[in-house]
């Protein structure tokens, strides 16, 4: 059942991914899995908040008029469609290109289904009559210019005014930059939002309990001391850290239960539970809330702990100035688990592999945790083996054979080395952070661990160490890495615009930095053949050297804090695509009706009682995405 489409609508599939070994746990363990699983769905509408000041009402409204036509077997199409995608990105804006959906219908459509519904529905549902709801929704669902970019990164624009993301209301980037630029302490940079007073004072409203999203926060911390009744050793003190911050707003604290949590690696069960990445924020400052509840996978973990034992080797071989490695490596470990809930900002649409903390003091002081999410990976390669991309895009038969032989083993490393390596590798200039990139710092960073991946990833110790067969695994890799980058991403963006997310442009960014160079050298080059561009390695050993010379230059961005030379990596390579290619890109993978977007349901946890007391917790895989997304809007409201 793992990778089993469960819904497919737009540009999106939805899948299911099963949680293996959960009946056979003892009580114990469930339980905390449980209590930790309700911690991360009462995030849910703070992640909603956070992603635009108007999706959550339009979330309310919107379901009001699809439960109302539910009931009279008359569900309007393009108001299913339309819901479908907000749930989808908890948000009225589309989760990867960041522009708000443009809907398919007109303004008159929309006041006949509002007038529908009775109006009591509206007033004890949303505290609005119908009147106030289509005028506050005539701009946002019909002007397409009224807030029209989550995240806008275009340089140049006022980044903050321009960006419809919750973090800040009424401020200007300057004044942003000002708030943050003087003295630091006693500042919230990361949860809270900045807001300008009617009296003209900016405040920083912080995210805590009796703070801004007290009732999520307060439901968040009652399952979070639910969980530590059933926790064992250290992280019992864990979770009381990380409830403290919630209490205390003080990110001191969240620095105090990073480096506890950081620390403790035995538990086979763990959780990533907060205000954590900032990808979300122009400024790259704000985080948005997320969680993901997992369990270890025993038998997969101890493969990867000998490429973790091996850290300080893969440090003092890399090819960045010696000046900018890290003479000790520190607590690099990394984690194959099993996801058992995923909540906020994992959720529907989820990472594969998270390495955290974030902060690179606790990174270079304390080492970094490391995960790999081993059923959702095997999920997404269970759905897309049918589809037919490979062949589409791969230049020959050699390259499909190999790809389907090795294909999860080299995904699955790169993960690997990417975040169990690359994020922990390297060090800073004194003085220096990753917040001197400003908006280009999440590109800069993604680039850096994925070259780190890519470049090791063809070293003799992968053979040494055992974790690889042979070099092909790594040539099926570039195969792919390369077909991706500079081909089969361009399916997820709409013709005419550029790329915007970090992984992507990172993606395109080391693909064509290497290739400009690799053409010259006759190493690797596009061609055409009947009408369709393909990518070719014929020196797989140059291409590795060419991803060595990158990340040289970006550990040295990095570690600099070059914001000159990482706006012009990213800007010169990571943002335009190539217009005829990226036409023919999107037709060629549209005639594969597949969708490019993947995101998961979750399963569905519910307590076994037997004369009042709790005596298991069974788990099922029955709920639909529509099921799912009506009871969370139900059972975690705030
Ligand atoms: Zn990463």
């Amino acid at each position: 059942m793992t990778g089993e489409i469960v819904d497919r609508f737009a540009d999106i599939r939805v899948l299911r991914y099963e949680v293996p070994g959960f009946e056979s746990l003892p009580l114990r363990r469930k339980m905390l899995l449980y209590c930790l699983s309700e911690a991360a769905l009462w995030g849910r509408d703070i992640f909603w908040h956070q992603n635009g000041h108007e999706s959550l009402i339009v979330r309310r409204v919107m379901e009001c008029l699809y439960c109302y036509q539910v009931q009279r077997s008359k569900v309007d199409s393009r108001l299913e469609k339309y819901i479908k995608l907000i749930w989808f990105a908890n948000g009225i804006y589309h989760h990867y290109s960041n522009d708000k959906f443009p809907v398919d219908f007109d303004l008159k459509t929309f006041e006949r289904w509002v007038q529908e519904v009775p109006a009591d529905v509206f007033l004890s549902k949303v505290g609005k009559t119908q009147f106030e709801i289509i005028e506050r929704f005539k701009p946002v669902l019909f002007d397409s210019s009224f807030q029209s970019k989550k995240v806008n990164l275009k340089e140049g624009e006022d980044l903050v005014v321009t960006s419809a993301v919750n973090f800040y209301r009424n401020v200007t980037q300057a004044e942003v930059e000002k708030l943050y630029s003087a003295d630091g302490n006693g500042r919230n940079p990361l949860n809270s939002q900045v807001k300008k007073t009617d009296s003209g004072e900016i405040i920083e409203r912080v995210w805590k309990i009796g703070g801004m999203y007290d009732a999520a926060i307060e439901k968040i911390v009652y399952w979070l001391e639910r969980a530590e009744e059933w926790a064992d050793g250290d992280q019992v003190d864990v979770i009381k850290l990380l409830v403290n911050y919630y209490r205390s707003g003080d990110l001191k604290d969240f620095d105090k239960f990073n480096i506890k949590w950081v620390q403790q690696k035995d538990s086979p069960v763990d959780f990533i539970n907060g205000f954590i990445e900032v990808y979300n924020d122009p400024l790259g400052l704000k985080a948005t809330w997320e969680s993901i509840v997992e369990i270890v996978d025993e038998a997969a973990s101890s493969q990867i702990e000998l490429i973790s034992k091996n850290a300080q080797w893969f440090e003092d071989h890399s090819p960045v100035d010696v000046k900018w490695r890290k003479p000790k490596v520190t607590g690099v470990s990394m984690n194959v688990i099993n996801a058992v809930m995923l909540g906020g900002d994992c959720y529907p649409a989820t990472p594969i592999g998270v390495n955290l903390p974030n902060a690179d003091w606790i990174r270079e002081q304390y080492g970094s945790k490391s995960i790999s999410l081993a059923n959702i990976t095997k999920a997404h390669h269970e759905a897309s083996r049918s589809a037919g991309v490979l062949q589409e895009f791969a230049a020959s038969e050699e390259e499909i054979e190999r790809q389907e032989k090795y294909g999860q083993l080299s995904d699955d490393l790169h993960t690997q080395l990417h975040e169990c390596l690359g994020h922990g590798s390297g060090q800073m200039a004194n003085g220096v952070t990753l917040d001197d990139l400003k908006a280009y710092g999440s590109t800069i960073e993604e680039a850096r661990a994925d070259l780190y991946a890519l470049y090791f990833m063809a070293d003799d110790k992968m053979q040494e160490i055992g974790v690889a067969p042979s070099k092909d695994v790594a040539w099926a890799h570039y195969d792919a890495y390369l077909r991706g980058g500079l081909l089969v991403q361009m399916a997820r963006i709409e013709e005419g615009k550029d790329i915007e997310e970090a992984h992507m442009r990172n993606r395109q960014m080391i693909c064509k930095w290497t290739m400009e160079r690799a053409e010259q050298s006759g190493a690797a080059s596009i061609f055409e053949r009947d009408g369709k561009h393909y990518v070719r390695i014929s020196d797989y050993e140059e291409m590795r050297r060419l991803f060595g010379e990158m990340l040289r230059e970006v550990q040295r961005i990095k570690s600099e804090g070059d914001y000159e030379a990482a706006k012009n990596m990213v800007e010169t390579y990571g943002v335009k695509t190539d217009k005829a290619l990226h036409k023919e890109v999107r037709e060629r993978y549209a005639s594969l009706n597949v969708a490019p977007f993947s995101g998961f349901v979750n399963p569905r946890m519910e307590l076994v009682k037997k004369d009042g007391n709790i005596v298991d917790v069974v788990m099922s895989y029955d709920e639909s995405y529509v099921q799912q997304m009506l009871r969370y809007s139900k059972e975690y409201a705030v």
